[in-house]
């Protein structure tokens, strides 16, 4: 449908998108045409929800818990997150401080809608999660990337943040683990930033959706650190952790005052999240977590497996994450060698003649400046063999130079 049908207010064409759902799109058209394919597009846990949740819900809607609740979200709800902030963070949040949303990702719209404007500037992780520069752009501020670069596992540099600080910077956003690369901001780090929030007075969002999955060590929240709780905003959710993405549920955890604000925000846009899903996540929080314990196993074991084959590929390299589900693997000696362009072009050729899925480095955001690597991203939340099937396939595409040559041959004819 062309764009101009409907006279559309300026204001959309700074509303930006996930594009990885378009490969998504590509991937279900594929396989409506009979082809199978292996994707490791999606960042989502193949795994059920553990099923005393799933009772949980299922008793809460027989019960007639299918009202409005405040926009806040539930008192158990928001007393169950408070416990919880405790026992994973050591943070101390009342009640009032913790506003539950449907999913994680709308804490990042309102927060970003609530503290930037015209005029202002947000710091935010490229590559990283492409939510936050959309929003950042549609709030009419100014999105002032960060790299969160290879040699330091996918960590930004703090000389390099210092330097993006003006008297303009209202917001940093940050995200560990993170969401392409599965870096992760080391305790000192997080510390020094902490000490620059203070001295410049700057807001921080915290994305910790996936503090749950960390491999090595223990996690970190910015907010810990000397007044930082003031001036930080944490994002968590259940999606990742528990395996409910599609129940869409999530909270934000705010300094004092600011809960007022996500809570209008909440009354503006969804009222509320689901009555029953709410009543699910007191039970995702406080019954059993064994079986979260097992999914995070079984995740680490993947890891370690998609890493050792990805590196088995000539011309990839890829480092081992410490958290989330994602690894980010370097192809530009494949890329280079083979005879693409880039890595989107890579990207298409394993789609379409190799049958497996994966996104390039830029559906998380335009390259840096002098950024000059090629890279990919693959979710491993999907089943071992998925992993095993799906990187042999890889390897067999990028080891047929015949299949390569034809690809591109007719590619350039089309162009
Ligand atoms: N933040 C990051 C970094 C993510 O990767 C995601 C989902 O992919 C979200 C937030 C939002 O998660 P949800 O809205 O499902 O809670």
């Amino acid at each position: 449908m062309a764009k101009e049908q409907f006279r559309l207010a300026s204001r959309m064409a700074k509303l930006g998108t996930e594009t990885a759902f378009e490969v998504l799109g590509e991937v279900k058209a594929l396989e409506a045409e009979g082809k199978h394919i292996v994707s490791f597009c999606i960042g989502e846990p193949d795994f059920d929800t553990p099923a005393n949740i799933r009772k949980k819900a299922v008793e809460a809607i027989d019960s007639g818990d299918t009202h409005y609740t405040g926009p806040q979200g539930k008192i158990p709800l928001r007393d169950s997150i408070s416990r919880h902030m405790k026992k994973t963070r050591g943070l101390d949040y009342s009640r009032d401080d913790i506003v539950v949303t449907p999913g994680g990702k709308l804490v990042i719209f309102s927060t970003i809608m609530a503290l930037a404007g015209e005029g202002d500037e947000v710091i935010y992780p490229n590559p990283g999660y492409p939510i936050y520069e959309s929003a950042i752009d549609f709030a009419g501020a100014k999105g002032i990337p960060l790299p969160y670069l290879e040699e330091r596992r996918f960590v930004f540099e703090l000389e390099t943040l210092k330097g993006l600080i003006t008297d303009r910077t209202r917001l940093i956003v940050i995200n560990s683990p993170q969401n392409p690369t599965g870096g992760y901001v080391p305790r000192e780090d997080l510390e020094e930033l902490a000490r620059i929030c203070v001295e410049k007075d700057i807001m921080v969002l915290s994305d910790e959706i996936y503090s749950r999955l960390l491999y090595e060590g223990e996690f970190t929240s910015i907010a810990t650190f000397p007044g930082m709780k003031e001036r930080t905003i944490i994002l968590d959710g259940f999606s990742k952790t528990y395996a409910m993405c599609g129940w869409r549920l999530g909270w934000a955890a705010c300094p004092p005052g600011f809960a007022y604000w996500v809570t209008r925000m909440n009354t503006n846009t969804v009222s509320c999240a689901p009555s029953f899903v709410q009543t699910a996540g007191i039970e995702a929080l406080d019954g059993p977590q064994d079986d979260i314990d097992s999914m995070v196993a079984e995740f680490k074991t993947r890891r370690d497996l998609i890493v050792g084959l990805l590196n088995d590929i000539e011309g990839v390299s890829c480092h081992s994450p410490k958290g989330a589900f994602y690894v980010f693997p370097n192809v530009t000696k494949a890329v280079k060698d083979l005879g693409f362009a880039d890595a989107k072009e890579l990207q298409e050729y394993l789609l379409y003649q190799g049958n497996v899925a994966v996104l390039h480095r830029e559906n998380f955001g335009r390259k840096n400046t002098g950024e000059d690597q090629e890279y990919l991203r693959l979710s491993y939340a999907t089943s071992q063999d998925n992993i095993r099937k799906g990187l042999a396939m890889i390897k067999a595409a990028l080891e047929d130079k015949e299949k390569i040559a034809s690809f591109l041959k007719a590619k350039g004819a089309k162009e």
